[in-house]
């Protein structure tokens, strides 16, 4: 591991300015650390965060505010989360296990990088760590990998299961940098890796997450998580799908889906979403409108069984969602 300094601050000014001159944010730390023993990382200098007032769980207005400091299992249990965003509660505990869900703030949840093994594999090609390197999982082991937003460069699957939810519940990130506050979907955080994997996502330098925005809707009750994956715990999603629906006199009125393990950034569905208003929530109707799932799919020799298990995942937690309106 290299030295790296660390300052611990107490106020949001505090960390822009020790991170404009270079310093990494550290909030839980359970994923940092880890990269920067792999030496995949190598900040000289880390930002300690968690003084900050920044752990608040709240209804504002028509909105849930959940601080960036706040850890994964105080969000999962949060009464309030639970009664009008079943799906945030059920995302959190279906992440990482239950000692990381305690560290693990949402701020890192959401910035967390990709675990395509070659990432970690100092050894190998790998466009993200070592951009111009190669892919080694263009060839390589790549059951894990995404079928939608790839490219000759990379074919990460973003790995958290919150930003899922997120991105399905349009909720939006409040950040504050050198030039001061703004406010986007958690969507546009997100970039697709086209010829430039090693970029990411769109925060500036220095910029801190402050909060996410999630508005409240009344259907959002019927929120579900599906995950699918190796083992039942402790796992990344091999598919995962989120789905809310709006269900009056018998018919969908809105629907929300999103979905995970298959995109280069959480995914949302849109054709999907459109196939379902109108119709009756019934398993022939969401088999129907999943199939649109898989529009501009590309697989890689090891991973095409995810063009199947992606429309059943969703009809799935679509049936879930139904049983809840
Ligand atoms: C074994 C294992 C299994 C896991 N399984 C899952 C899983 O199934 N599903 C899932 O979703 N996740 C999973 N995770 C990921 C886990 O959820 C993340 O490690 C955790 O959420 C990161 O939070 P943290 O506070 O520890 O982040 P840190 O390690 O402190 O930081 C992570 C990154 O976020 C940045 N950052 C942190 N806070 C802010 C902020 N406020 N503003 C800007 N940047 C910030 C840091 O600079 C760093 O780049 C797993 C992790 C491990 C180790
Ligand atoms: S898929 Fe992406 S992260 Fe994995 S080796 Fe290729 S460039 Fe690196």
């Amino acid at each position: 591991m290299m030295p790296f300094t660390v300052a611990q601050v107490a106020s949001e000014r505090e960390a822009i300015t020790s991170a404009g001159g270079g310093g990494r944010y550290i909030a839980g730390g359970t994923t940092l650390i880890d990269l920067m023993r792999e030496e995949v990382e190598r900040p000289s200098s880390l930002v300690d965060i968690n003084r900050l007032s920044l752990r608040h769980i709240r209804l504002e207005r028509n909105a849930l505010v959940i601080g960036a400091l706040a850890r994964m299992a105080e969000v999962a249990a949060h009464p309030e989360v639970r009664r009008v965003h079943p799906l945030i509660a059920e995302a959190l505990e279906e992440g990482a296990s239950p000692q990381l869900r305690n560290m693990a703030s949402i701020g890192g949840n959401l910035m967390q990088r990709v675990r395509c093994p070659y990432f970690r594999m100092l050894d190998a090609a790998c466009n993200k760590r070592s951009p111009g390197s190669g892919c080694a999982a263009i060839e390589g082991v790549n059951g894990g990998h995404a079928i939608l937003g790839t490219s000759e460069s990379c074919a990460a699957t973003h790995p958290s299961d919150l930003a899922v939810a997120l991105v399905a519940l349009d909720a939006t990130m409040r950040v504050r940098g050198p030039q001061g506050e703004r406010r986007f979907p958690i969507i546009d955080l997100y970039r697709l890796p086209e010829d430039k994997p090693h970029l990411e996502h769109t925060l500036r330098p220095a910029e801190l997450i402050l909060d996410v925005h999630v508005p409240v809707q009344p259907f959002a009750v019927s929120g579900r998580y599906l995950k699918v994956r190796d083992r039942s715990s402790y796992e990344f999603a091999l598919v995962s799908a989120a789905a809310v629906l709006d269900v009056r006199n018998g018919v969908v009125r809105a629907a929300r889906v999103a979905c995970g393990g298959v995109g280069t950034r959480p995914w949302r569905m849109p054709a999907v979403e459109a196939a379902l208003i109108g119709q009756r929530p019934t398993r022939a109707n969401f088999e129907t409108a999943a199939a649109h799932a898989t529009q501009g799919a590309r697989a890689l020799s090891g991973n095409g069984y995810k063009i199947a298990l992606l429309p059943r995942t969703i009809t799935r937690a679509l049936e879930m969602a139904g049983e809840k309106v």
